[in-house]
């Protein structure tokens, strides 16, 4: 068996550990599907990947409508699944059901100096942007549950933007700190740098469940059809005559993206007035929906069956527990509980 052919759970030899988590936002959208679901399959062909739903994460900023979370949690595991990561080679597992994460994140705030976690730049932004009501100790504490999840499953490798370099710099501080008091015991993670592009939405602001603007995985071709056919476009081209700029338009963002070869012709002729928006947008509708389409028949048979997704639930969590079990054995003993 090749290196890439390896299943989770078998000697990984050759294979690093990367570990990624989402937290449960619900029915996940086509910014998910480029900017992250489309490199975990990517990552996941190749390396040992442990995917985790952060839903004690999203009690961050949830905890006064937690009722809610568990179903958030099936809906992006089926649009995992949907997306086409494989749970024979992948481990795909939540948080909460793993009790030694929360153990270890009491353990390492125990080592964390409060300055380090104030100087978090998204920590002050978020407060400003959420109000004060976020500002509870785990919302503080955020980035030691953070560097729990990494290190707790042996994560040599996490996929991030450059806009989380500075989280995963404190994770590999905290990770040195431990180290450096009670012996090499956490390996300290590296950072595997990805694209995301930065995906709009029909109003071309950055697609978001929370501005209104996503198309969503599950959504069907019709209500996809809806949603492309209100959306923002150049300003500047009225008419179909119009010079456009697709470079400032988010159908041709699409365009690029599901419909590559034309993109060259259709860029030339929005410029030259002889496309117009509404033949454009039912175009890229089209394309978009060819690409969708397999994802949809793949989410349809999970939905219909949520027995099978929690059972790969079940084992991927099975399987992250041992290893955390194991992790943590071996934190508490260099610590000398
Ligand atoms: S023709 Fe297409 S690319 Fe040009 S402005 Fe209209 S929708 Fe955008």
């Amino acid at each position: 068996m090749s290196v890439a052919q390896t299943k989770a759970g078998e000697p990984q030899a050759k294979r690093r550990r990367i570990m990624a988590g989402m937290r449960p936002t619900g029915r996940l959208h086509v910014g998910h599907l480029l900017g992250a679901l489309q490199n975990f399959v990517a990552l996941s062909q190749t390396g040992d990947c442990f995917f985790e739903v952060a839903d004690v994460h999203a009690l961050t900023t949830k905890f006064e409508s937690s009722g809610q979370i568990a179903s958030d949690v099936l809906e992006v595991v089926i649009d995992w699944l949907a997306a086409g990561l494989d749970p024979e080679a992948c481990t795909i597992y939540v948080q909460s059901r793993i009790p030694e994460i929360s153990e270890l994140a009491l353990l390492l705030s125990m080592i964390t100096p409060v300055s380090w976690l104030e100087r978090v730049p998204t920590y002050k932004d978020q407060i400003n942007a959420l109000g004060p009501a976020v500002a509870t100790h785990g919302f503080l504490g955020y980035p030691i549950l953070q560097t729990v999840d990494i290190a707790i499953v042996r994560g040599e490798r996490v996929p991030v933007g450059q806009d989380q370099l500075p989280n995963l710099e404190l994770s590999r501080e905290i990770v040195r700190r431990f180290n450096h008091l009670y012996g090499p015991v956490l390996a300290e993670p590296e950072a595997l740098l990805s694209d995301t592009p930065l995906v709009p939405g029909t109003d071309g602001r950055k697609m978001s469940k929370s501005y209104q603007n996503a198309i969503l995985i599950s959504d069907d071709e019709a209500a996809t059809n809806a949603k492309i056919k209100t959306m923002f476009t150049d300003p500047t081209k009225i008419h179909k005559t119009d010079p456009g700029h697709p470079e400032t338009c988010p159908v041709f963002f699409f365009q690029r993206v599901f419909n590559a070869a034309a993109a060259d012709d259709i860029a030339l002729r929005c410029r030259t007035g002889r496309l117009g928006c509404v033949e454009d947008k039912a175009d890229m509708a089209r394309h978009l929906n060819a690409y969708l389409a397999p994802i949809r028949e793949r989410r349809a048979r999970f939905e219909s069956n949520r027995a099978l997704v929690e059972e790969i639930l079940g084992d991927g969590t099975a399987r992250a527990r041992s290893v955390a079990m194991k992790t943590l054995a071996e934190v508490k003993g260099a610590m000398g509980l």
